[in-house]
């Protein structure tokens, strides 16, 4: 079975008095995981170092049996949105699939088939053409999530997702998520308890770099 295993996992920023994270252990397994927590609690830098591109002071990471350390491999199993990812605003949105597809190392004869199915799994076949400035909020993420699934990945990361969305376009996302997860790992952080609640009840909560807890939805409700 996939696992994420989080062990011990500090972070020490320079110049920071109070670590990001501060010994947290945590096993995500297959589904959708959420990850609750108010501004600074320390999941942008959780979720930067699953994919590689932060490291911690401290503590180990076994991503479907790879450690962290091993970055390419890691890399390949991983996909990630950004908080505020930007795509370049005058590509269609098909190229800019193409563009990422090449920048994944997709082989050629496979990109064509590979955005096709992409666009239809996020519900923007007809958008292909569509340049990304025309895009509305919701349709932006859901390229965000063809773009951060274009390397087929294991594990999909997904950082505040639904700032700034409608609230029809939040449950769309939502439940493409909850597909998405049918097969993955999702991990969701987010401070709107609402979009875990639909989505998982499985969830950790951070507080000051601190895994204050983890368990259901249900649990966390009697312990408040
Ligand atoms: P979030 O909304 O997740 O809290 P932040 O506003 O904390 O995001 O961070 C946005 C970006 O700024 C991130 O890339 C983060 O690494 C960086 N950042 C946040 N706080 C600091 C800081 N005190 N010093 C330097 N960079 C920071
Ligand atoms: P969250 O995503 O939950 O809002 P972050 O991981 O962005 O939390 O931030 C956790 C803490 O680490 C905050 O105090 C933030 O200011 C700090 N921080 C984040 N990124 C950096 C950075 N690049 N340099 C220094 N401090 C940072």
């Amino acid at each position: 079975m996939d696992t994420i295993q989080i062990n011990h996992l500090t972070k020490h920023y320079r110049g920071k008095d109070t670590p990001a994270l501060n010994d947290v252990s945590l096993t995500i397994s297959a589904g959708m995981f959420g990850l609750l927590g108010k501004n600074g609690a320390g999941k942008s830098t959780l979720m930067r170092i699953l994919t590689t591109l932060d490291q911690a002071t401290a503590g180990s990471i076994q991503m479907c049996g790879i450690p962290i350390t091993q970055r390419a491999a890691i890399r390949a199993q991983v996909g990630y949105l950004p908080q505020n990812f930007g795509f370049y605003p005058t590509m269609t949105v098909s190229d800019a699939l193409t563009y990422l597809a090449i920048l994944a190392h997709v082989p050629a004869r496979d990109q064509h088939r590979r955005i096709a199915s992409l666009l239809a799994q996020v519900n923007l076949t007809k958008q292909a053409r569509t340049k990304v400035k025309a895009l509305s909020g919701g349709m932006r993420q859901r390229l965000g999530i063809a773009q951060a699934l274009v390397n087929q990945p294991k594990v999909l990361i997904v950082d505040e997702p639904t700032a700034g969305l409608d609230p029809e376009e939040r449950i769309r996302f939502r439940n493409l998520l909850a597909e998405f997860a049918q097969e993955r790992i999702v991990l969701l952080s987010t401070h709107i308890v609402s979009d875990i609640e639909a989505t998982t009840n499985r969830i950790g909560v951070l507080d000051q770099g601190h895994l204050l807890f983890t368990g259901t939805t249900a649990q966390l409700q009697t312990q408040a």
